[in-house]
């Protein structure tokens, strides 16, 4: 959306807006990524003329194989999150399913443009039906159909071109196979069209440490080598900005976020109140890493995450085992273990529901456990035999609670295995009557992925509503205000860990609400807790005020910046 022209004169002069994802001022040419093969090589190529449908497929096997290979030599030369997603859309990419959708329709007569499309169309619509992370993959199949398709018109694939000048890449939503080669030498930061603040180009971004705004309307309207002035703490993207105070932006940025790195906690505002800096983690792998960072302990551990590929229920046993990995390196610290969180977005074969119309409304997270409580049973008996192993002191939350009832339910069985108890507060129910589930548990912890999505009603994976699906949103706000109160009345903890808690500004208006602790992805840790450190509870306050009392997401952000600035 353009919200404003400065020079009359001038068309250029815009500011387009969009969410910020990850903070940094940049300043260069706009780099255009254009994610399309062309329509004449296309047209040209036509059905292919081959002679029956064997000999099709046997092409579209030779062009999969060229793009799976691609995709793995790409991941060879990545490491992390990049990696890995590009290790997976090489194993998408030779899916035998999509293999037999394809041969499908080769087999009923369509030309192998058509079928690819028509096999991918298929998956895209399983995929969207999940929702959440499966539907995030969309994104995936729709880079491999284009890779596919360049490959038999024989054109180089689409994608990302090879920036000759540090730039602004500036694209409709970036796959991973886009990202993951990306130098943050050349690529000054990242714009796209599309996507939200859970985006692949998101997620990249933040590991690669790019500035970034995402969901930017009208961001493919602008012509290449346009220069840019992105501001990813305000989500802004200026065409026709005085080059000389551009550049000032673009030096004060750098200093600051020098300064930061250096950052080294434990989590205090400027003048002592304390307030727990801890990591987001998904395993023993990432719990060693996240151990080595200036934080206090583990906020939220993921175990889901950990049997994303199971079949089978692991064993209390096999559980503890896993579960030591995460509470080992953490010993004299202390981890927050978040009981199975499966279903919508994070599909675990041994406990997800099938078929449900509605899995993120469905049973999912604790709501599992109403019909098997087994399966709670033999994961906290797992956790409490891994704290006892490792000595590390172990709080557990359950996931998707909706009544006090439940967390009361959830607490005894929690307690009666030596444990601290607490609930995950993403249902705004939960915020609602948090005074009355502080009475039942020891703690709560604040997932503000799930609060929006439930609150706006928005898909927190909708491209299309990232607008909604932003935690700076009044009544998300608003019920994190009434959750963190309840926490200071009844004298009990009370974090945020999700996303909200890695956005540097936010969590000064967290605190300034009463949160006590802030979990996040370890790559925001320094960030959050420098920028902590600059400001006095007095400012964390007004901050909280000023957001609290902002009519929409962007004029939230202004008016906290403005506090900060001023204080
Ligand atoms: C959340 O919902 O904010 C949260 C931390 O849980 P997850 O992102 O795993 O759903
Ligand atoms: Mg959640």
């Amino acid at each position: 959306m353009v919200i404003g022209t400065h020079d009359a004169s001038s068309t250029s002069a815009a500011v387009l807006t969009g969410t910020p994802v990850v903070p940094g001022v940049a300043f260069g040419p706009a780099l255009l990524a254009r994610a399309e093969v062309s329509p004449a090589a296309v047209e040209a190529f036509g059905d292919g003329s081959y002679a029956d449908a064997e000999a099709a497929l046997a092409a579209y096997d030779e062009a999969v194989a060229a793009v799976a290979d691609e995709f793995v030599r790409k991941a060879e030369k990545a490491s992390g999150a990049a990696a890995e997603v590009l290790t997976a859309s090489a194993g998408l990419a030779r899916d035998k399913g999509l293999r037999g959708a394809v041969r499908k329709h080769l087999r009923s007569g369509d030309g192998v443009l058509a079928a690819v499309r028509a096999g991918v169309e298929q998956f895209v619509g399983v995929f969207t039906g999940m929702g959440g992370l499966m539907a995030e993959r969309v994104t995936d199949l729709r880079d491999i159909e284009r890779r596919v398709t360049a490959y038999l018109v024989g054109e180089p694939a689409p994608g990302v071109p090879t920036p000759e000048e540090p730039s602004v890449l500036v694209a409709e939503d970036l796959a991973p196979s886009d990202t993951a080669g990306l130098d943050p030498a050349l690529v000054l930061a990242l714009v796209t069209e599309r996507g939200g603040p859970t985006s692949h180009t998101a997620i990249i971004a933040r590991q690669l440490g790019i500035p970034c705004v995402v969901g930017v309307g009208g961001a493919m309207e602008l012509a290449g080598g346009t220069v840019l002035l992105v501001d990813g703490t305000a989500g802004t993207v200026e065409t026709g900005a005085d080059p000389a105070e551009a550049e000032r932006k673009v030096v004060s940025d750098q200093e600051t976020r020098a300064a930061l790195s250096e950052w080294t906690g434990p989590g205090r505002t400027a003048d002592g109140t304390a307030v727990k800096v801890l990591a987001n983690v998904a395993d023993g792998e990432s719990a060693a890493q996240a151990a080595d960072g200036p934080v206090e302990g583990v906020g939220l551990f993921r175990t889901e995450l950990c049997f994303l590929d199971r079949q089978d229920e692991p064993s209390a046993e096999e559980q503890a085992e896993i579960y030591a990995r995460v509470l080992q390196p953490f010993q004299g610290r202390y981890v927050v273990v978040r009981t199975l969180d499966a279903g919508s977005d994070k599909p675990v074969a041994f406990a997800t529901m099938q078929g449900e119309e509605n899995p993120a409304l469905g049973v999912r997270g604790l709501r599992l456990s109403f019909d098997n409580p087994g399966l709670l049973d033999r994961q906290l008996d797992g956790i409490a035999a891994a704290a006892a192993s490792t000595g590390t002191e172990t709080w557990v939350m359950a996931p998707m609670v909706a009544t006090v009832a439940e967390a009361s339910e959830f607490a005894e069985k929690v307690r009666s295995r030596g444990l601290k108890a607490g609930v995950m507060v993403e249902v705004p129910s939960a915020a609602l009557l948090a005074h009355r589930m502080l009475e039942a548990v020891d703690f709560l912890s604040i997932g503000t992925n799930d609060l929006t999505q439930y609150a706006m009603a928005a898909d927190r994976m909708a491209t299309d509503l990232a607008h909604l699906t932003d935690p700076w949103q009044p009544a998300v706000l608003q019920l994190i205000a009434i959750t963190a109160h309840a926490g200071q009345q009844a004298g009990k903890p009370v974090g945020v860990c999700g996303e909200a808690a890695a956005d540097p500004l936010l969590a000064c208006a967290l605190v300034g609400m009463g949160i006590t602790s802030l979990s996040m992805a370890a790559a925001a840790v320094r960030p959050v807790g420098a920028r902590l450190a600059s400001v006095s509870m007095a400012v964390c306050e007004e901050v909280a005020e000023a957001a609290l009392s902002a009519a929409d997401p962007m004029a939230a952000r202004a008016a906290v910046l403005e506090v900060l600035d001023r204080g």
